[in-house]
């Protein structure tokens, strides 16, 4: 049966054998012409191109049927990729083996080579079948050698580089055979020794990845219980409150009114708090997103209006400017919503009065890029790495605006990364402004 764990990520490894496969037919090609025509070395130039051509051709079928198959989604799709590993190289000492024997047999030095395909073997196989490899090159090794020693093949001697033959001396034969399989196996044993090493540490660190994940799970739901009572009973609060301190209750004292005043204003800071952990932690915990199609350029323009007028206030003045080949986007537009108004918000606050704030959208074919600059306090260079952490607050922000929680900025990352995007800031330093960037892919698959 096969390790589950080992079987993980054998499609990457083997997209990466196949980037490697072209870079070799290259590199055949390059060193047939390199050794024919420059070094003036006799070679047998038609079968090393046609073996150079093997190369070429099986690896455009591995390439589509391996392209082929992601897409199939199979079940055996594990043990596919196995075979198709174990395919693969032996196709590719197949392949080495033939073009050492159409350029000198055992007296090319690029049978070393061969411990090449030993190293990617341990990388991709288990330990068994690495082994197995090995004994296969041995097998190719030996009957290249043995029928070339026997004249049963064609001896390709490569005139202009051995001076004499040696593809018959026995003792140079026994000799090199020696050293080379006693060192194929030497390559095998030690290079799976350390991919094994390494594949039990990956399992490791996948497990404890897991269990923190669990934990964090855990932590989330306990954090969404408590807030959400909070919430509650806050929302209560402040019902009470109210017609109390519109007076309903009957006239009160400046005393009690500045007493109420505090309290209501507290209770909205608290609600407006406990509200924000709400979001954050919903949106942690909820395994999938409704996503819709819905006009990006609407969206854009609600958020700007949730702003508007607070930026007024403050004499800033807000523009926009939209692509104009951007409209609908599939996505969760509530909270695409509340990012884009989060971030102009922030904007808002963190620019001192009459002052700027823009949003720009462009089209980038499959996306959109969201940039939201202002002329603002900026963020300090040793903070701009943890603004998007929950919680956090630079020292700037700290000491303008007294209010805030902390959580807006990491809310916008959770919705943008659950969208597939990417969200970032620059900033040129303190007082000099900040921009923030968001990709937003255009349609995506569900969540
Ligand atoms: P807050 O409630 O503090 O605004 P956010 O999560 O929205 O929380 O932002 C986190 C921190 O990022 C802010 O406290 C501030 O230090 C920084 N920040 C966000 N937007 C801006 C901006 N436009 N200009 C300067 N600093 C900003």
């Amino acid at each position: 049966m096969l390790n589950e764990n080992f079987s993980e990520g054998l499609m990457e490894r083997l997209d990466w054998l196949i980037r490697l496969r072209w870079i070799a037919v290259i590199g055949v090609c390059f060193t047939i012409f390199f050794v024919a025509q420059v070094l003036k070395i006799n070679l047998a130039i038609f079968p090393l191109y046609s073996v150079a051509l093997f190369l070429l051709l099986y690896n455009f079928a591995i390439h589509k049927y391996l392209n082929y198959i992601k897409k199939k989604n199979l079940a055996s799709l594990a043990t596919i990729t196995n075979r198709l590993a174990n395919l693969q190289i032996s196709l590719d000492l197949l392949s080495l083996a033939s073009l050492i024997h159409f350029s000198g047999g055992i007296e090319n030095p690029f049978i070393f080579y061969f411990i090449f395909h030993m190293i990617i073997a341990s990388i991709l196989l288990s330990r068994r079948a690495s082994f197995l490899q090995a004994s296969f090159a041995t097998g190719l090794f030996i009957l290249v050698v043995s029928l070339e020693y026997f004249n049963f093949l064609d001896h390709y001697r490569l005139k202009g580089f051995v001076v004499y033959d040696l593809h018959q001396n026995l003792i140079y034969i026994l000799g090199v055979s020696f050293v080379f399989i006693s060192t194929l196996y030497l390559a095998v044993y030690m290079a799976t020794s350390i991919s094994v090493r390494l594949r039990q540490k990956e399992k490791s660190l996948r497990e404890a990845n897991l269990l923190l994940e669990e934990k964090d799970r855990i932590k989330s739901e306990y954090v969404l219980r408590v807030s959400h009572d909070i919430k509650e009973h806050l929302s209560t609060i402040e019902t009470c409150l109210e017609p109390v301190a519109q007076g309903l209750t009957g006239e009160l004292n400046p005393r009690q009114n500045d007493l109420i005043q505090r309290a209501k204003e507290r209770t909205e800071k608290l609600l407006f708090f406990v509200k924000a952990l709400l979001e954050i932690t919903r949106i942690k915990l909820s395994r999938q997103i409704e996503m819709v199609d819905f006009s990006l350029r609407k969206t854009i323009e609600n958020a700007i209006n949730f702003v508007e007028t607070k930026a007024n206030d403050k004499g800033i003045s807000l523009s926009c400017n939209i692509a104009s080949t951007i409209d609908t986007i599939k996505g969760a537009q509530i909270y695409i919503e509340e990012t884009i108004a989060n971030l102009l918000a922030n904007s808002v606050k963190y620019t001192p009065k009459n002052g700027e704030v823009s949003i720009d959208l462009k089209d980038k074919g499959h996306s959109v890029l969201i940039k939201i600059s202002d002329t603002g306090i900026g963020i300090p260079e040793n903070e701009i790495g943890r603004i998007f952490e929950e919680f956090y607050r630079a020292k700037n922000a700290r000491q303008t605006e007294r209010e805030g929680t902390g959580l807006g900025l990491s809310i916008a990352k959770q919705v943008v990364e659950r969208h597939k995007g990417k969200i970032w800031v620059e900033s040129e330093g303190e007082g000099k402004g900040s921009k923030f960037f968001i990709i937003l892919p255009k349609g995506l698959p569900k969540l």
